[in-house]
């Protein structure tokens, strides 16, 4: 059994001034010594590091060496990779060969290893891999005797030529699918594992003929030529497309590049003694303490990750190779030991011997992310202010994610699945990732979908970001669907076996039912139930005793409050629920359009005078003042800041254009308008009536293609305000009155009544005037007096640059970054969607600034008005109330800008409230990648 000791070696650091010709590319792993060490993340790549570190510690890792990420920065820049990277390598592939005492692919005991990516951050199967390379005509055959097993020998062959082909001289799978396919119909049988050692070399024959059509030459036999092309190959997997789009996902900056590993080779499938396997060491789902993976006899890590064969729970091993499991049981849970934190580790046995392939720091869900980390500082693993940092703030959604509702509708379950990733997902049901995006949009607003597959791929990945859950029919809770979907927070059932599904038919059979694209199904991925037809879903509760637990350790640190955004009183006791210190922003304009209010507020907007105005007004006013009165109630003791009315009018009313007027009174029109229509339109060639028909609807779809939807530069915020002062008015009286009428019911109100869209002092004076005005009024007629205050926005940049000015007026600021980032980037809020796709992936911008602050610019006006006003008034209170209020990364800008609040939508509550206090303990403790200095 391996002893461990895991040393804390210091980072070797290349100080040499000449860096070109001293440059270290390649590091060398194994016979218990590493060049590397486990903090080398930046240079080795996270799985480098773990090698290094393993090696150094004594565990049982096949040696080899890894290529450090600059050679592939290298291969960005110059597209190439330089002479030094290669004779590095070389010179280290000769001291692998020595160490093992074989050649790379040649001689009678070959030398065979895995090419494979890694990265500083984890990126799970979006770059590529290459087992088995050396392989090739005649070392195949010295395998084959050696192993005494021609039909591994043939397999392993067959594997590398088909992986080679796909990942490095870029044939597409299908091509080699198909041979494989075909031979195993012609054999008639379903598993891989039948087909014997002859069908193999059958299939080798003709694999390399696809290479050859394909790439026009021969499958390369040179060990070391293939080594060079995989290596470079897998460079280039850096910029594939998925890996793009992980990384953008992720917030992994593109520059970092991966490095690549090369390792000898351990074979799992040399028959009943030898098996892959991948696990963790606690519960990923729900995380509970326990061993918990799978693993396949007779099979390579691969077949165990893909859902090709679908794998055995790993506590089975025990019975089968209870040594190896013994020794497998000890490493890892030292390992746990050793780096205070679970472990995702892959395995393979061969001939009886285990082999360490990796460990990391295991991804999990918010779920267990929480109790592991409370499990952790029970066993005195690691200490409270360290559990803090353990949950990614917006992992805390999982404790918010619906419950299937199973009380209303009758349950017919179809099938049940592994439960991969928690929650509930009810959707029509797709079968491409393509038709995902279609079907939902890509922002998922069309229409909940759930993306059926046989098993996923890094390639659906679109798909499953916009699907509301995830359903395969083959693979274990590590496959690529488990591993995803956990990350994002999604449902997820996978391997649910009696499904069968046909991708290329558009259809899904079981229980002799068959399902087609749109049919409705429900997931629980909780408990892996696959549910006919549409059930409704239950909202979660937020006080899941662990959690509390959890907030409790974390909300001291926080000196930062959280509030929500709401509109209604039933918002309101939600993000109460939630924990949220008040309403940061009350959208009056969405109290407007329920059924009853909505014909008041248009007879208001279509009045012409001020007197028809007041008249629908005076309408509005009672139901305004209830809905105030309801959300003070749900806030009883807390603050609510109210805003006025903001959006354009029209938005009210049904848009008309007037080419669907013309169409739709073309038929109906007399002679003298025809010929007006004509007259007008004949600049596009119209001549005749006959014209107009065909023309009207094509000018009609051009023009709405390249329509550009912009009112937001219009008449609205306070402008509204101030040119209908009566409207502000009688919002106004609705506040004071429902204020007055709460609180002599006992009901503590702090109103805060908010100007949108202020640019200049004027402005603010205007408006603040009209509320102050009407709340001497209010609070005469009505004999009671309220605490309130009067205060703006800051979301346009003049009001940020004359922060001073306005804090004159103005009693407190709220950051609107919505319209701030809007108006500073000159991007429209509406249809940025027509740029933002391209700049993303072309790098120009990081993430989305709507959605995560753009800290570098927008965040330097929100900075300095914050500066200004307190220059002012230097107890300003000041907040954010626009989409950035719940995203950790904005939450922690804000709190070192000196904020005194976020405000957010009532689900982001609790991922505000984590981010605000791991900013505050961060500072506090002294915190470096989650733990204490
Ligand atoms: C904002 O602009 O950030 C904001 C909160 O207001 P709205 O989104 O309603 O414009
Ligand atoms: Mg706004």
């Amino acid at each position: 059994m391996a002893t461990i000791t895991l040393p804390e070696a210091e980072v070797q650091e290349n100080k040499t001034a000449n860096k070109q010709s001293s440059t270290k590319y390649v590091y060398s792993f194994g016979g218990g010594k590493a060049d590397g060490n486990g903090k080398m993340k930046d240079v080795l790549g996270g799985k480098g590091a773990g090698l290094a570190e393993m090696t150094n510690a004594g565990l049982p890792v096949p040696p080899g060496f890894t290529i450090q990420t600059e050679a592939c920065r290298e291969y960005m820049r110059t597209g190439g990779t330089s002479k030094e990277v290669d004779r590095q390598m070389d010179e280290a592939l000769a001291k692998l060969e020595a160490l093992q005492g074989q050649k790379l692919g040649t001689g009678e005991n070959p030398l065979l290893v895995s090419v494979r990516s890694g990265a500083k951050f984890s990126m799970p199967g979006m770059m590529d891999t290459i087992l088995n390379l050396g392989l090739n005509d005649k070392s195949v055959e010295a395998l084959a005797k050696r192993s005494n097993n021609p039909r591994f020998a043939a397999d392993s062959y067959r594997r590398l030529i088909q992986m080679f082909g796909n990942v490095v001289l870029e044939i597409e799978k299908p091509a080699f699918d198909e041979v494989f396919d075909a031979k195993k119909k012609q054999r008639k049988t379903k598993l891989d594992t039948d087909l014997t050692a002859k069908d193999l070399q059958e299939v080798i024959v003709e694999y390399k003929k696809v290479v050859k059509k394909h790439t026009k030459r021969d499958f390369p036999q040179d060990p070391r030529e293939q080594l060079v092309l995989a290596r470079d190959a897998v460079f280039r997997s850096w910029q594939n497309d998925r890996a793009k789009h992980y990384r953008r996902m992720n917030n992994i900056d593109d520059m970092l590049g991966t490095a690549v590993n090369v390792q000898a080779m351990v074979f799992g499938n040399l028959g009943d003694t030898s098996g892959s396997g991948v696990g963790f060491t606690r519960n990923p789902a729900i995380g509970t303490k326990e061993f918990y993976g799978e693993f396949l006899m007779n099979a390579q890590g691969e077949d165990v990750v893909s859902g090709v064969r679908t794998p055995v729970p790993i506590l089975e091993l025990q019975k089968i190779l209870p040594e190896a499991y013994d020794q497998l049981r000890e490493i890892t849970t030292r390992l746990e030991t050793h780096y205070k934190d679970v472990q995702d580790f892959e395995f393979t046995v061969q001939d009886g011997k285990l082999y360490m392939l990796q460990t990391r720091n295991g991804k999990r869900t918010g779920l267990a992310a929480v109790r592991i980390a409370i499990q952790m500082v029970d066993e005195g693993l690691i200490t409270k202010e360290e559990a803090i940092f353990r949950v990614e703030p917006n992992q805390l959604y999982d404790f918010l994610v619906p419950r299937l509702d199973e009380k209303s509708t009758k349950v017919e379950v179809l099938a049940t699945g592994l439960p991969a990733s928690p929650g509930a997902a009810v959707g029509q049901i797709v079968f491409t990732a393509d038709e995902a995006v279609k079907m939902a949009g890509h922002d998922t607003t069309k229409k909940p979908v759930i993306l059926v597959r046989a098993e996923t791929t890094p390639e659906d990945i679109h798909g499953m970001e916009v699907a509301k859950g995830i359903l395969t029919s083959r693979g274990g809770m590590t496959s690529h669907a488990a591993v995803v979907t956990r990350g994002m927070g999604k449902c997820c059932v996978a391997g649910a076996g009696d499904i069968d599904v046909n991708e290329k038919s558009r259809e899904m059979r079981v229980k002799g039912q068959t399902f087609k694209e749109g049919d409705w199904i429900s997931l629980d991925g909780t408990t892996g139930r696959v549910i006919k037809g549409k059930l409704n879903t239950l909202d979660p509760s937020p006080d899941d005793p662990e959690l509390q637990k959890f907030m409790q350790w974390a909300d001291p640190y926080r000196k930062m409050k959280v509030r929500a955004n709401a509109d209604i009183p039933r918002d309101a006791v939600q993000a109460r629920a939630f924990g949220a210190e008040g309403i940061g922003l009350c959208r009056t304009e969405h109290m407007f359009f329920g059924e009853e209010k909505i014909p008041h507020m248009r007879a208001m907007i279509l009045a012409n005078n001020e007197k028809d105005r007041r008249a629908a007004l005076k309408k509005l006013l009672p139901m305004q003042r209830a809905d105030f009165a309801g959300v003070f109630k749900a806030m009883d003791g807390l603050p609510v800041t109210i805003r006025t009315l903001d959006p354009p009018l029209h938005e009210f009313l049904p848009r008309r254009e007037d080419l669907m007027v013309e169409i739709a009174t073309l038929p109906h029109a007399d002679a003298k308008e025809k010929k007006a229509l004509v007259e007008r339109y004949s600049d596009y060639g119209a001549k005749g009536v006959g014209d107009l028909k065909k023309l009207l609807p094509t000018l009609l779809a051009r023009v709405e293609q390249l329509h550009e939807f912009n009112p937001m530069l219009g008449h609205r915020g306070c402008r509204l305000g101030i040119t209908y002062p009566e409207i502000t008015e009688m919002q106004a009286r609705a506040i004071f009155e429902a204020a007055v009428d709460c609180t002599k019911k006992g009901i503590k109100v702090l109103p805060e009544v908010m100007i949108p869209l202020v640019a200049t002092v004027k402005e603010m004076a205007n408006q603040a005037a009209i509320v102050r005005r009407v709340a001497d009024e209010v609070f005469k007629e009505k004999g009671t007096k309220v605490e309130y205050m009067v205060g703006t926005m800051i979301e346009l940049p003049r009001a940020a640059l004359v922060a001073d000015e306005i804090a004159k007026e103005a009693e407190f600021f709220s950051f609107g970054t919505n319209d701030l980032t809007q108006t500073t980037f000159g991007f429209s809020r509406d249809d940025v969607n027509k740029v933002l796709p391209t700049y993303l992936a072309e790098g120009i911008l990081k993430q989305d600034p709507f959605a995560a602050l753009d800290q570098e610019g927008v965040g330097q006006l929100v900075k300095m008005a914050t500066e200004r006003g307190r220059k002012t008034r230097p107890t300003l209170k000041v907040g954010i109330c626009g989409e950035h209020g719940g995203e950790p990364s904005s939450v922690e800008f804000c709190y070192r800008t000196g904020l005194n609040y976020v405000s957010c939508s009532p689900f982001r509550v609790l991922t505000a409230r984590l981010a605000a206090a791991q900013a505050a303990a961060a500072e506090t403790l002294k915190v470096e990648g989650g733990r204490t200095k």
